[in-house]
């Protein structure tokens, strides 16, 4: 590990001021960070500790619930307002890590860790794309059975591997980061970009910026809401698949549908074209597998990972199905 050096801050302008040097990151919970500083694929130069900053509570607002960048995920699973009023961001972080890791990890965090291609974690230090800029993608013609079919380019295909942002995007989540300009918001499904050349810049977060805080809207789609997610093993496992999927019905009628996936996408996957097929058609499991074919069009596959593109499609049309009551 790289030797750096290490201050811990309590507020948010001493915060973004040390991590603006160059070579700075923020940490909270450290669970990914951390992980990555061990292998040597994250160098920091300093480490701003930024868990004594007041940035962890879950207050209902005007319109919706607003979420401290600093409230841990189990935290934030157990609510009783985030269950009832946006049941898919709990679930989804239940299905996440272990319990231990809950405990820990910061929303914030989550939403910020970094993929598990495993060529990216390689201590033999193979090429790729994203932690070396340039050298290549060993994935591409490698194992790639639980890389992405959705978003993919010829510089990387690896998944995001958050299953929090994959409810988030679904729920229409806006972030507030701060920065040394201050405050700005960004759209949950803007903050995470598609690889294209440059699979090295994930997200929409310039030196400097740390998000403060999630914005989540009431919705009728977002109370009526769920994350499924199908993996290897039952538990502390990434997601092979998943679906966060909100519906709000009249009848059997779908008056709105909020659709993304995981496990997928170079991104947590707002999956538009799916809602789109889903919105004023009757909840059943043609309409769904409808949608579900339209959103995987632009699916492309590997050598081993094929198998995902009907398996995501399954995934949707049976988190569908139990949300809407289970339509046959
Ligand atoms: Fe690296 Fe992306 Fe290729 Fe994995 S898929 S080896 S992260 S460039």
């Amino acid at each position: 590990m790289q030797p750096f050096d290490f201050v811990r801050e309590r507020d948010i302008p001493s915060a973004v001021k040390a991590g603006s040097r160059i070579d700075a990151k923020f940490i909270a919970g450290g669970t990914n960070l951390v992980d990555l500083m061990r292998c040597d694929v994250e160098r920091p130069s300093h480490i701003v500790d930024i868990n004594s900053i007041q940035l962890s509570t879950i207050e209902q607002v005007q319109g919706g619930v607003r979420i401290g960048a600093l409230v841990r995920m189990s935290d934030l699973a157990a609510d009783p307002l985030i269950i009832k009023n946006f049941p898919a961001i709990s679930q989804a972080l239940l299905l996440s890590a272990s319990p231990q890791i809950r405990n820990m990890a910061s929303i914030g965090g989550n939403l910020m860790q970094r993929t598990r291609c495993p060529y990216f974690r390689e201590l033999t230090w193979t090429p790729c794309n994203k932690r070396n800029p340039g050298s290549g993608c060993s994935a591409i013609d490698g194992e790639n059975r639980l890389h992405a079919v959705l978003g993919v380019s010829d510089a990387c295909i690896a998944t995001h591997p958050s299953d929090l942002a994959v409810a988030v995007a679904a729920l229409d989540g806006v972030l507030t980061l701060h920065g040394p300009k201050g405050d700005r918001k960004v759209n949950a499904t803007d903050f995470h970009l598609l690889p294209g050349s440059t699979p090295d810049i994930e997200h929409d977060l310039k030196q400097g910026e740390m998000i403060t805080s999630l914005f989540i809207p009431d919705a009728p789609h977002a109370k009526r809401s769920s994350y499924l997610k199908i993996r290897d093993r039952a538990a502390y496992e990434f997601a092979l698949t998943s679906a966060a999927v909100g519906l709000d019905l009249e009848g059997s009628t779908i008056r709105s549908a909020r659709v993304a996936f995981g496990g997928v996408g170079t991104k947590p996957w707002r999956a538009k074209a799916a809602e789109s097929v889903l919105v004023g058609k009757n909840a059943t499991a043609d309409v769904f597998r409808a949608a579900a074919e339209a959103e995987m069009k632009s699916a492309v596959a590997h050598r081993q990972n094929g198998f995902k593109i009907e398996l995501m499609k399954r995934t949707l049309v049976r988190a569908l199905s139990d949300l809407a009551g289970g339509v046959a």
